[in-house]
């Protein structure tokens, strides 16, 4: 048992300043208790004591940190009187020294007096921010010690320090807790979103929102459904997707469809004021899906502030989900309806471009086997087959087989196009030397470019570079751009295709020194059916599709398009092929 040692006045400050300045240094709560109650059996010497802080919420007094004496003591009848004491240290706020207890006016009335060994009492309140945060309390038995009212002045002073120590230490334990809470959820929010916005798979994002609700609360099981409205009737509902009827460990019923009428007394609350309900208890008819539960949680997803879905959870226990849970639930709504939203575009535009398609190929391929006899006939009229032509109907003739000729081109890159985004474009990959391509074409091409006096030349590479691609597809890639060249370039002009090696890929550039392309047409190069207004384009035949498809037709083979141009100086487009040996060794494209 340790003696108390009487101080003067200046020893006393002294004590006081010392372990006051070793508060702070920590902002850990337990370890600040512990210190704050080593401090005060130091400073008065006291033979015992506790701390007790009230606990926020319930408001009871809950003991945090003791000296010589256990919990039960500290609960047990003999301790009754120092309760007391402590209560109405907290309830006058002021501290309190007594020693006689059983003499002392203060408590001498009371029941808990009873038993009591005589003891020297101090206890003194915690306060800090205008806060009641509980008390300290210590005691000597009489025959070792008493105190006085100067011991008291100092537990009192100590107190009021300690108090802002504990306070600081709880606000950041609080602030680190919720900041952590913060961090956490976002970063979860962070893989919701990534996940959401990863599908646009209507029926995978309501499953992953719902298993989420789910998992994130207490809840037993729930139910996503969108709201529907039927095409004959007109009449609204909530058309449950997906429902885990978990609460009470129902059987299975993730097949069967529920509509779930407007009417519905929490439907009907919630679409009323596009807010959260929480119910309890749940009357069966209020159970969303018809699964019993004791508490049910209903969040509205909204878009454009319009209830267009509900997430609902249920539990069995009836304070399953807390506040935090409810707001955690509403954030999570809130970013399915974005992900519902773009599946939900998604799906319309799927519809759309499917129907564009069919209707595509309807259309190329009607108007391909009329084309072709017209074709025929055509020429069979031009080759004299029928007789002898006047010079103004073979002029009529070949105008009709230019355009014919225009109308096949438009039909094939539309087909072309259709085949490329529907994904039905098949690319035939084998290994081959891309200079025999570059040379097939240039040849087929050479008629053309001379008759316009221009001049084309091939800068090839003088070892073979085998290319893993289609190569007819590349031919008609290199048609498109040697093609391109040859129409906006001048005559007299100079063309050249030039092949080389760039890490693993070929690279293949057709240079032009003609019209260019202005900065503002640069911009919208690659677009479908965008041609310059230029007088040079347009005397040229061409729907501006060619690029698009060049583009499309490259990327689809592993390969990159780009270019450089100046207006009236020419452009070059270039483009890769991954090479042979690499292509093979890794995946290859289908
Ligand atoms: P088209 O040649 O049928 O018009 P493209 O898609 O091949 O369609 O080209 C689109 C437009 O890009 C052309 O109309 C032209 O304005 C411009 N263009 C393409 N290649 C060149 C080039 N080599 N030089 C100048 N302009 C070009």
């Amino acid at each position: 048992m340790k003696e108390k040692v009487k101080v003067n006045e200046q020893a006393r400050l002294a004590a006081l300043y010392e372990v006051s300045s070793r508060l702070g240094a920590s902002l850990d709560l337990a370890e600040v208790l512990n210190q704050v109650m080593d401090a005060i059996i130091q400073l008065t010497g006291a033979e015992r004591g506790f701390l007790m802080l009230i606990e926020k919420g319930s408001g009871e007094l809950q003991t945090m940190a003791a000296r010589n004496m256990d919990q039960k003591t500290i609960d047990g009848r003999s301790m009754q009187i120092s309760r007391t004491v402590v209560e109405r240290a907290i309830a006058t706020k002021e501290g309190i020294l007594t020693n006689n207890a059983q003499e002392d006016d203060r408590f001498a009335g009371q029941q808990s007096v009873v038993g009591y060994q005589l003891r020297s009492i101090m206890c003194a309140p915690l306060r800090a921010r205008g806060e009641m945060l509980g008390a300290v309390y210590v005691d000597n038995r009489l025959f070792t010690s008493v105190f006085d009212n100067a011991d008291l002045s100092l537990l009192v002073t100590f107190a009021n320090q300690a108090a802002v120590a504990i306070d600081n230490a709880r606000l950041f334990t609080q602030t680190d807790q919720s900041l952590s809470r913060r961090v956490e959820e976002l970063s979860l929010f962070q893989r919701i979103d990534q996940e959401l916005n990863k599908s646009l798979d209507l029926n995978h994002i309501l499953n992953l929102a719902l298993n989420w609700a789910i998992s994130h609360t207490d809840a037993g099981g729930g139910s996503i459904g969108l709201m529907q409205t039927d095409d004959e009737t007109e009449k609204r509902y909530l058309r449950l997707l997906v429902h885990r009827g978990a609460a009470t460990e129902q059987e299975e019923r993730d097949d069967e469809e529920i509509l779930v009428p407007i009417s519905h007394p929490v439907l009907e609350q919630v679409l009323a004021g596009e807010q959260s309900i929480f119910t309890r208890p749940v009357a069966p008819e209020q159970a969303i899906d018809g699964t019993p539960a004791v508490s049910q949680l209903a969040v509205p997803i909204k878009r454009d502030g319009m209830t267009t879905g509900l997430i609902t959870l249920e539990s069995h226990l009836p304070y399953a989900i807390n506040d935090e849970e409810i707001a955690f639930v509403e954030r999570l709504a809130d970013r399915a309806a974005v992900a519902i939203k773009n599946a939900r575009l998604y799906e319309e535009i799927q519809f759309v471009s499917k129907a564009k398609s069919e209707f595509i190929s309807v259309v190329t391929h009607e108007l391909r086997l009329p084309m072709t006899a017209i074709k025929g006939y055509n020429d069979l009229l031009l080759g004299g087959m029928t007789g002898p032509l006047t010079d103004q109907q073979k002029q009529f003739l070949q105008v009709i087989r230019r355009n014919v000729n225009r109308m096949q081109d438009l039909v094939s890159d539309l087909s072309d196009i259709n085949h490329i985004e529907s994904g039905r474009m098949k690319f035939e990959y084998e290994p081959f030397d891309i200079r025999e391509t570059v040379n097939e074409v240039c040849d087929n091409m050479k008629e053309v470019i001379m008759s316009k006096r221009q001049s084309l030349t091939i800068e090839a590479l003088s070892v073979s570079a085998d290319v893993y691609a289609d190569p007819k597809r590349i031919g008609q890639v290199l048609t498109n751009l040697v093609s391109n060249a040859y129409k906006y370039t001048p005559e007299g002009g100079q063309i050249t295709v030039r092949v080389q090696e760039r890490a693993n890929f070929a690279e293949i550039a057709v240079i032009d020194d003609g019209i260019g392309i202005s900065e503002e047409n640069q911009a919208k190069l690659f677009t479908q059916f965008f041609r310059a207004e230029d007088q040079a384009v347009r005397e040229q035949t061409g729907w501006g599709l060619g690029l698009s498809i060049v583009k499309k037709m490259v990327e689809a083979q592993g390969g990159e398009i780009d270019f450089e141009s100046e207006l009236n100086h020419g452009s070059t487009f270039i483009f890769t092929i991954p090479l042979a040996n690499i292509k093979e060794a890794t995946s290859i494209p289908t």
